[in-house]
């Protein structure tokens, strides 16, 4: 299968600290390379991943807070410089158009890569791409505020050694997932008989919001879950006073929308130790849970195993 995978750029809210950049992540899945919210520092970052700047397809930003943007002059001026030969499309709330104007030409410099500007006009606006549909749902932050998810459709695995023995080979196989079935000598052969259901894959990231509604529509059984956890619930009032999820919350959201694989990031510099993080989520949460580092990567699980029928 091809590569889809989260490469952490950056782990730290509001301020950096020695161990933690701003906010960073990029998301390989299959031949998109899809760069969120890129904080302050995120180009030096990539150099430190076997990501380049060329690779990035597009970009998604949730918010116009510094530590989910004010990497874009740099990351955007690197897209010219390195002459990327294709568009890169960029998505961030309508409502922000202003900011993204300011730091998209922070500078001078010498424009050559084709940005295709795309921002998000409504909850639940949808963008096709070939892996799949990236879709943005509004968040509850003081300003305006979108998380994404990416949803592949389910589909059908082919099986090999059933097509062996129908005989069924080259051009014949695209046409029978095409159409469905396949006539040969006088027998007709179904997609079904062949194939097994393969479940699309999900890719979530929630990023700055209280808890709401669009916090479980994001993460409904995604695969992997990137969620922010500014806060521990010792400070569970201030972190909804301004906008922002706990450990514990983060966890439940998980938990109750049936998610696999969860990733906490976001982190307040006001906890050093990260530990914490860990064992307040690990209360409510009993799947694969990672308390993101810098600069590491972690892996889509594998797929759902179908079930039958
Ligand atoms: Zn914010």
């Amino acid at each position: 299968m091809s590569m889809r995978e989260l490469v952490v750029l950056g782990t730290a809210s509001q301020a950096p600290t020695r161990q933690r950049n701003h906010n960073g992540y990029v998301l390989r899945w299959d031949d998109e390379v899809i760069l969120f919210d890129p904080g302050e520092g995120s180009q030096r970052q990539l150099l430190h991943t076997t990501v380049t700047a060329s690779d990035l397809t597009r970009i998604c930003v949730t918010h116009f807070h510094g530590d989910h943007c004010l990497g874009l002059p740099g990351t955007i001026q690197r897209l010219s410089l390195d002459r990327v030969p294709h568009p890169v499309a960029v998505h961030f709330p309508a409502g922000g158009a202003e900011y993204f104007a300011r730091l998209r030409h922070a500078t001078s410099f010498y424009e050559t890569a084709e940005l295709r500007v795309e921002p998000i006009e409504a909850d639940g606006q949808r963008i096709a791409l070939s892996c799949g549909t990236l879709e943005a749902r509004r968040l509850r932050h003081p300003i305006e505020t979108y998380g994404y998810r990416l949803v592949e459709p389910d589909g059908h695995r082919m099986l090999p050694e059933k097509l062996a023995a129908y005989g069924i080979a080259g051009p014949a196989v695209g046409e029978l997932i095409r159409v469905g079935h396949l006539d040969l000598d006088g027998r007709r052969v179904t997609r079904d008989e062949v194939s097994e259901p393969r479940h699309g894959q999900r890719f979530a990231f929630v990023m700055d919001t209280g808890l709401c509604d669009g916090v479980y529509a994001l993460a409904e059984h995604a695969d992997l879950l990137v969620i922010e956890s500014t806060f521990l619930e010792s400070e569970a009032a201030l972190a909804a006073e301004v906008g922002h999820l706990t450990a514990a919350q983060a966890a439940r959201v998980a938990t109750e929308s049936g998610v696999r694989r969860l990733v906490l990031t976001h982190f307040s510099q006001r906890y050093p130790d990260s530990r914490r993080f860990h064992d307040e989520a690990r209360e409510y949460f009993d799947g694969d849970l990672i308390i993101a580092e810098d600069l590491t990567t972690v892996q889509l699980p594998p797929r759902r195993v179908a079930s039958a029928g």
